[in-house]
């Protein structure tokens, strides 16, 4: 745990706030979004992050005034001033015609990397899996996901995977270089090239030519079902897990589940266009009455506070944050042996900011 601050840390957290307000285009986005994006924004703001937050509406409002793509241009033209977005979850409306808004954002900005932590707090929030601490890097572009879908006949539908030598390149060098960076020591692709030998078969060569690079990191590959079935038995033998975008889109919702609630999980969308920072949960409609836990988005928010080159206030709020469970106050999804007080959003955002 985090030791209060040091004159360091007090000087560092003196000249953040001299400077000039950061930009950063924000979207509460739809069911729990505005209430959890409210509750990060107050946390940020109490800490001392001096950002200018320019506010867009994207997602369900915009899809339902025929906007097929849910992104209106005045959020685009924010998103290229600031290259920043805290994005809140959206709802996607039922029925066809409407395009995923992430994937669109994916594409448009180039945003080809997926990066999702995953840890457990022991032993303040209650799992079975209480020795994890992984980072899970998703290729976020290609794959069966490069949106290469038709219909052949009535009855069949063919969907392309695509893996190409310089995206598959460019995503192992990101989490080589993330792994460097973050003082991680071993990387684990999971693929499925005794299957697939050509596409995967790619991702895999080319992680290899990329891990000869890092000699001071250690590489391994996995089977993907294999290597899924040991990542839910034994998290604790995985470090940073590198895959392309299908397999990771789902291993990434099973470690954030493994941790206690999807309620605790973040994530970046990072690339060539900038860098968009949200909750890796969706809207959850029902839970719109004061009760979602904001922690994914505000983990999600630490994260944007570190690539703004905030660090002090980044780590101050993780401290505050880290306090609030540690003494127990937990909203409900987290609730387990350690829970001293059930809070709702607002009494969980107030218990944070109590503790900066
Ligand atoms: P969901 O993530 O909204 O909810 C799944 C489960 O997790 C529910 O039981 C919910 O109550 C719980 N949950 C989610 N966030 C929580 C939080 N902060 N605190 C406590 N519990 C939480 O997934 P869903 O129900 O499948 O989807 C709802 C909508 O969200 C859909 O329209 C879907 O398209 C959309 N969605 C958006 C995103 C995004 O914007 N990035 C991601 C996933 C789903």
């Amino acid at each position: 745990m985090h030791s209060p601050s040091t004159d360091l840390e007090q000087a560092e957290l003196a000249q953040d706030s001299k400077l000039t307000p950061i930009p950063v285009t924000v979207a509460a986005g739809d069911g729990i979004g505005p209430e959890i994006t409210a509750a990060v924004m107050s946390i940020l703001s109490a800490a001392g992050a001096h950002l200018d937050a320019e506010y867009v509406e994207v997602g369900e409002q915009v899809y339902l005034r025929g906007n097929t793509s849910g992104i209106p241009q005045e959020a685009w033209d924010s998103i290229a001033r600031t290259r920043v977005m805290l994005k809140g979850p959206i709802t996607t409306p039922q029925g066809g015609g409407y395009k995923s808004l992430n994937v669109t954002m994916r594409k448009t900005l180039g945003l080809y990397a997926n990066v999702r932590p995953c840890r457990t707090y022991k032993p303040i929030v209650t799992t079975r899996h209480p020795d994890m601490d992984v980072v899970i890097v998703r290729e976020n572009e290609e794959d069966l996901y490069a949106g290469i879908e038709h219909r052949q006949t009535q009855d069949v539908a063919q969907c392309l995977k695509l893996i190409t030598r310089s995206g598959s390149e460019r995503i192992a060098r990101y989490a080589f270089e993330y792994a460097r960076q973050h003082g991680r020591s071993k990387i684990t692709c999971m693929i499925k090239d005794n299957i697939m030998k050509l596409t995967d078969g790619l991702f895999h060569r080319v992680f290899d030519e990329v891990a000869r690079e890092y000699p001071e990191i250690q590489a391994h590959s996995q089977i993907v079902d294999f290597g899924m079935a040991n990542f839910v038995h034994r998290p604790e033998d995985y470090d940073v897990v590198l895959l392309p975008n299908l397999y990771g889109d789902i291993l990434s919702d099973i470690a954030a589940q493994m941790t206690g609630s999807v309620g605790l999980g973040g994530s970046v969308n990072i690339g060539s266009g900038g860098a968009i920072f949200e909750a890796i949960h969706g809207s959850a409609p029902d839970l719109a009455r004061d009760v979602a836990n904001p922690s994914g988005l505000l983990l999600a928010a630490v994260e944007m506070l570190r690539h703004l080159k905030l660090d002090s206030i980044a780590a101050k709020v993780m401290n505050a944050w880290l306090c609030t469970l540690e003494e127990g106050i937990h909203t409900v999804d987290i609730a387990g042996a350690h829970t001293k007080e059930r809070a709702g959003t607002r009494r969980f955002t107030e218990a944070v900011i109590e503790r900066l």
